[in-house]
Parts: structure tokens; sequence; C-alpha cells
């Protein structure tokens, strides 16, 4: 095992195939122009194969395809099949906004693709055109209702006071309809999210305090491992999950790192600088050589970026990065990033 300055292991791998997105979430993408990575940057579906087999050597097992919007690279599929034909490669799972998901999850699902995380902040239509700018609620449902009962569908919904607060026990019951395990996401100041204030920020304690009122008793159910989200049972049976990542961080715990649709590895989401894996790749490093790099990258990882943001003492004056550091450098976006 490859394990970090803090012991972790290096297991869960984000693999983003685009920046390009077809919503505007207010918390990721609230600009009006951004800039995007060069076209011939990105990365080859050959590429991303390889450098996932480089990956796998240093003890990935998990990759999870994200961007900007996944399905919006086209011909999805096809490297779906090359990776889950890897025998390192034990799950190939996607997190995406749904918006083409009815069309497209017949054909993922036939290339090997597992499991399905689909995120869903409202069920409200003028709220969704308010939160994305884009009117599309009824195809998203319609995305989720398409993959209904698959093993280990989940619901990823990002909670910001004021905008959708209102909403828990509504995506609670949409949940266990469809069944998937619904998530709650805290609202983190990453990348694009400009318009982050602390003040916005809805709490684990706030959301749990709520869904008790709402629905009754929690009852904490054992963590799976470094899955970040914690995990309580409803009195009906159902169960959801809350990632803390601003309150709560789980640095400690964390086995994940990210590549940007250009190759560039991120060792923490919070880290403002990356490995550039693209130069070496299209040099004609091996596989083994890159996986080399990998180690060294991993092995000296002492990044735990959502606590030290904890600590800081104006903590809520303001986002990471300004819109003129985003402008310049889009890797720091949470769309390049891949959540
Ligand atoms: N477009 C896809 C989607 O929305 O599912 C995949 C990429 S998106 C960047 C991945 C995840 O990051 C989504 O679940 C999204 O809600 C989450 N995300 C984006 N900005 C966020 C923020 N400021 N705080 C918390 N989660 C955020
Ligand atoms: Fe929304 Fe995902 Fe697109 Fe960001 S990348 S704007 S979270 S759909």
């Amino acid at each position: 095992m490859t394990a970090d300055l803090l012991g972790r292991p290096l297991r869960d791998l984000r693999l983003s195939v685009t920046d390009r997105c077809n919503l505007r979430c207010s918390y990721c993408m609230p600009g009006e122009a951004y800039t995007w990575l060069p076209r011939p940057d990105l990365l080859t579906f050959e590429e991303l194969s390889r450098l996932v087999d480089a990956f796998t050597l240093v003890g990935v097992d998990e990759v999870r395809l994200t961007g900007g919007e996944p399905l919006l690279r086209r011909d999805l599929a096809r490297l779906v099949r090359l990776l889950a034909e890897k025998p390192a490669v034990r799950e190939v799972a996607i997190t995406t906004n749904g918006v083409l998901l009815a069309e497209q999850q017949a054909d993922l699902r036939a290339a090997g693709l597992s499991r399905f995380t689909v995120s869903l902040d409202t069920l409200r239509p003028e709220r969704f055109l308010a939160i994305t700018r884009r009117d599309d609620l009824a195809r998203v449902l319609g995305g989720i209702r398409s993959v209904a009962g698959t093993p280990g569908l989940k619901l990823d919904a990002v909670v910001v006071r004021g905008e959708n607060d209102d909403e828990l026990v509504d995506l609670l019951a949409f949940a266990r309809e469809v069944g998937a395990e619904l998530r709650f996401i805290e609202y983190m100041d990453v990348g694009g999210a400009r318009r982050w204030s602390m003040d916005r920020v809805v709490s684990r304690a706030e959301m749990l305090a709520r869904v008790t009122a709402a629905l009754g008793p929690l009852e904490p159910l054992p963590g799976r491992g470094s899955a970040p989200a914690a995990r309580f049972r409803l009195p009906d049976g159902a169960s959801f999950g809350v990632v803390a990542s601003t309150t709560q961080p789980f640095c400690r715990a964390c086995d994940r790192s990210r590549v940007t649709a250009d190759g560039v590895w991120l060792l923490c989401l919070y880290a403002t600088r990356g490995v550039d894996l693209r130069g070496p790749l299209r040099a004609g490093d091996s596989v083994e050589a890159l996986a080399a790099r990998l180690r060294v990258g991993w092995q000296a990882r002492d990044d735990r970026g959502a606590e030290l943001r904890l600590g800081l003492p104006d903590r809520g004056a303001r986002p990471l990065a300004s819109a003129g550091d985003l402008d310049a450098d889009p890797h720091l976006e949470m769309h390049t990033r891949g959540g």
C-alpha cells in the first residue's frame, strides 16, 4: 500500500472528463463567462485509460467519472468499457447532473458502469431554474427515474440557506420513492463558489435537527470506511447521509484524489496547485514510470485543506479563490476539479 504522510492510502480516483457543463448551478458556476481548458489539452480515452492503469499500480480500485458534466463527453460509454474491463478496477461510478441520463444510462450500464450518483437540489421547477439557470428539472427527474432502484443509486443535494433548505423532507421522500440514498452536502467554498459565505451554509447539526423535528429520532449508522457521508436511519427505515465537509471535515480519512480533464492531478479538493500528468503521459512515460511519479507524489501528501480552512481566524469571511484567481486559472474551479 502507498500511504501519504498522514498514513492515508490512495484508493478513490475522481476522473474529470470535461470542464464543460449544461447547467450553471449557483454554488458552482454562478459566473457569466468562463475560461475553458484548451481542447487539445483534454486527455483522450486512451490516455485516460493509461493513467488509470498507473493509478491502479499504486492502490486505486475505484474510479468515479465526473466533470463539468461527464455525460457531455462524446461516447462516454467507450471510456467506461475501457475502464471496467481492467481487473484492478473494482468499480466505475459516475456523478452526473442527470440532464442527459435517460438517453445514455442503458449504454453506460451495458459498458460496465456500476453506480450512479445524481445531483438533485430541488423538486420545484421554478426553483431549479433559479438555481441552475436552465429549465431542465423534468429531464433530470426522468433521468433519475430511468435508473431508479439500481444498486448504490445516490442523490446528492447541496443545501444552501435561502435556496433549498426548506426541501429536506421532500427530497428524502423522493429519494425513497426512487430507491436512492439521499446525501445532503454542506455548501463548500471551493472554486467557483463566488457567492459562498458561512451564513449561507446549513450545517450538518442544523440539517439533522430539522429532519428530526419533522420525521422523528434518527439512528446513526456505522460509517463505510473512508466514505465521507455520516449516515442515519429514519424512523421509517430509510437511510440518508450528510457530507459535512465545511463544518466537520473528514480530511484524516481522505483517500481520494482528482485528475482534471487536461491531466492535472490534485491531491486535495482545496489544493491551489496540482501535478501535471499530461506532460509525462504525452512524452511517452510508461505506465510504470507514471506510477512511480504517483507514488512519490502521494507519499509526500500532507493535505487537509478543509480542516485548515475551518481553523482560519477569518473563517466565513470570503470564498477560497477570488474572481481574478478563477479567471486566471480554471483549474481552481469546482467544475474543473469534479467536486
Ligand atoms: N456535473 C455533475 C454534477 O453536478 O453532479 C458532476 C460535477 S459536480 C462539480 C460534482 C458535485 O459537486 C455535485 O454533486 C455538486 O453538487 C457538487 N458541488 C459543486 N459545487 C459545490 C459547492 N460549492 N459546495 C458543495 N458541493 C458542490
Ligand atoms: Fe452544477 Fe455539476 Fe454543472 Fe457544477 S458541474 S454547474 S454542480 S451540474
